[in-house]
């Protein structure tokens, strides 16, 4: 039996590794950074605990247990080498690490993205090497939607995604006109409606939009051995106390059960191990990884994914000498090839989501904060589409609004706790603005993809482990910031229309609605105070970007010049080596991205256990012999499901 390492166990490294141990080909390391919450783990049955209960004031007190601690291991920021070696050294875009990644706290909202959204480029007149948005590197994907559906299907059954597309006879009939044709419906009906969300999306219909129930991985009912949702109200940020919530675990352990899967949590993998073979192509022989006492081992295998997040995987692969950990900043609008990464572009095209948010503060109390973190979405903003027939270039590509949002009541109060103590405080809570009366807009502004944006090595600062911290170079496009501008006073005019004469809630109306863009004046960091800098880097008003969603180091494309991974998501020069995760993404459509992230990791896995890839470039005809066989591995490996029954 072969030997494979996965490094890290989230969405995408748990997905690899349960297909590879599923296929029967392969034993499986997982190698995970973080600690391990659950117990039970691979156990006989779905009875699996958690060390999440009662401990929400400690969590917002301590600084949370699943989060990278950004003093041990920090990462540093600027906005281009013109800004000098950084601007910035702490928190920058970390993850949480931890066993399952980061979708032990996230709020879960699992989201396709449409048909046009992989040949935006080619719609809007662009090629593979010129792009349709000057000043970017906006691109097609190397697989269309119809290649992903099928991977979109099986992960929402397999995580388990609720929401409102369902079976009428033969028809999959779904609410939301904006997105693309389904070829299942959801694997459960959407949970209880959220006041927050409700108010804003009953104003947006009234005003001619069509929002809809939000694609969510948590349980509306119980499915697969774990329960409903109790809508508890300290869902983001926070571990699920039931075990509701969707997330990477699940498919850990659905791998720990094979037999054929170990995982070692705590280990710091630092150096990917390779070797050159005779036709000049290099081979992974295993990682080398360090324990929390300082003592490094290394594990021999015949695979390695690196699934541990687009900056991550970067820096991983710099530290073991894949790619160009420290390009030359004069040429950094240029790709720099090298034996190990002949498209010379690994790390760059760096993406983050541009998140625009509107409050809007109400009259009475909603009570904001109970619940999950949004129960509904309204994709009017996201682009024309869903499909090509329907695509319309002069409309500004923005993205989702997420509907609800809030502060909850333990968050609430230490934040008030700043500016007022006792009988104010009281008083302060008592109104609760941001837990009682609170609901927003979070729109996921798509990011242009730039060469410019880019992950390197840090050149002087190293972390705890004494392994050079990972530097980001980011700086937002115009067109971005023009699509936030463009639809803000959009979104500000439905958080207007909230409740009043005529809508379904008369009692209810907006006091007051801001917008907050998480873009911020170039000045700041590096030109204020350095304890100013440090609060200021916690909140949006900074340019380091605040969205979690990370993308873009590692394009998948069908041949070296565009990308340094191919379509399967291996690294071009490499064999054996692979990404898994939002690095691939060719661009980064204005949606949530984990569900994405499952659908390619499945692809991934598939394609490992199919033998589907290994060429030195492809044409769309090559892609589209592969689908085959990369299906043949969901009616193989998950035929209970009803996508696997679909393609019979
Ligand atoms: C607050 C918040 C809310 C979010 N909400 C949503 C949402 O509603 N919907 C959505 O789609 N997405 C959401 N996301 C984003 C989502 O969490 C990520 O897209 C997703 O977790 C990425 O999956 P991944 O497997 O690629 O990486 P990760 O989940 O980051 O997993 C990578 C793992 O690798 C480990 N690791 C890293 N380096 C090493 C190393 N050297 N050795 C060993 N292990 C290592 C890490 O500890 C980590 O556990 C949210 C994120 C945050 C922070
Ligand atoms: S709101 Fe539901 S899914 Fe979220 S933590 Fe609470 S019980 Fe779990």
């Amino acid at each position: 039996m072969k030997r494979a390492i996965v490094v890290g166990s989230g969405p995408a490294g748990s997905t690899v590794a349960r297909l590879l141990a599923k296929s029967g080909n392969y034993h499986v390391l997982i190698l995970e950074k973080g600690r391990n919450y659950f117990t039970g783990l691979g156990g006989p049955t779905n009875k699996i605990g958690n060390l999440f209960s009662n401990d929400e004031i400690g969590w917002e007190s301590r600084r949370s247990p699943i989060t990278q601690d950004p003093l041990l291991e920090p990462r540093s920021f600027r906005t281009g080498p013109g800004a000098g070696k950084r601007t910035f050294v702490g928190d920058v875009n970390s993850l949480p690490t931890a066993v399952g990644g980061g979708t032990i706290h996230y709020d879960a909202k699992a989201r396709r993205f449409r048909e046009v959204d992989f040949i935006t480029n080619s719609l809007m007149g662009g090629t593979p090497d010129k792009p349709a948005i000057p000043g970017t590197t906006y691109a097609d994907w190397a697989m269309e939607y119809r290649h992903l559906e099928p991977f979109y299907a099986v992960m929402e059954e397999i995580v388990g995604v609720q929401g409102p597309a369902r079976r009428v006879g033969r028809k999959i009939v779904n609410p939301n006109p904006y997105e693309s044709w389904r070829s299942t419906p959801f694997a459960m009906p959407p949970g209880v409606a959220q006041l927050n969300s409700l108010l804003p999306s009953e104003a947006a219909s009234r005003l001619g939009y069509h929002p809809a129930p939000v694609p969510t991985s948590i349980n509306s009912r119980p499915y697969r051995g774990r329960p409903a949702c109790v809508d508890c109200g300290f869902c983001l940020h926070y571990g699920c106390p039931n075990n509701a919530k969707g997330g990477g675990i699940w498919q850990l352990h659905d791998a720990l059960r094979t037999g054929r899967a170990e995982l070692r949590s705590e280990v710091n993998v630092v150096r990917v191990e390779h070797a050159r073979g005779r036709g000049g192509r290099f081979r992974a022989t295993g990682v080398t990884y360090m324990t929390p006492d300082g003592r490094t081992h290394t594990e021999r295998a015949d695979l390695v994914v690196l699934a541990n997040s687009p900056i991550e995987a970067a820096r991983l692969s710099f530290v073991s000498g894949i790619g160009q950990g420290h390009p030359n900043e004069k040429k950094i609008s240029s790709a720099q090839p090298s034996d190990t990464d002949p498209s010379g572009l690994l790390g760059r095209n760096l993406m983050f989501h541009l998140q625009t948010t509107v409050l809007a503060v109400v009259n009475q109390d909603i009570h904001s904060f109970r619940g999950r973190t949004s129960t509904h979405t309204l994709d009017a903003f996201v682009g024309a589409g869903p499909s090509a027939k329907e695509f319309d270039p002069a409309v500004p590509r923005g993205g989702i609004l997420e509907i609800g949002g809030n502060l909850n009541p333990v968050v609430e109060a230490s934040e008030v706790a700043a500016f007022a103590y006792g009988a104010r405080h009281k008083e302060y809570m008592q109104l609760g603005p941001f837990h009682k009366r609170l609901t927003t807009f979070t729109m996921q502004g798509e990011d242009m993809p730039q060469i410019t944006n880019y992950v390197d090595l840090d050149p002087d600062i190293v972390d705890v482990y004494g392994v050079p911290v990972p530097r980001v170079s980011y700086q937002s496009h115009p067109y971005e910031l023009a699509a936030s501008a463009y639809y803000t006073p959009l979104m500000l005019a439905i958080m207007d229309a909230i409740g009043g004469p005529g809508s379904s809630y008369p009692s209810v109306r907006t006091l007051a609605a801001l917008a907050i863009n998480t873009t911020l004046p170039p000045a700041l960091p590096g030109s204020i105070d350095a304890g100013v800098q440090q609060i200021l880097s916690a909140t949006p008003f900074n340019e380091i970007p605040a969205s979690a969603h990370i993308m873009g180091t590692h394009r998948a494309a069908l041949s070296p010049a565009h990308g340094p991974c191919d379509p399967y998501g291996r690294y071009w020069a490499f064999d054996n080596l692979y990404h898994a995760g939002g690095g691939l993404f060719a661009t980064a459509p204005g949606y949530n991205v984990t569900l994405t992230i499952w659908a390619l990791a499945y692809v991934v896995g598939a394609a490992i256990v199919s033998g589907v890839g290994g060429r030195r470039a492809y044409s769309k005809a090559d892609v589209d012999r592969g689908q085959r066989r990369l299906l043949d591995v969901i009616r193989r490996l998950d035929g209970d499901t009803m996508i696997a029954r679909a393609l019979r």
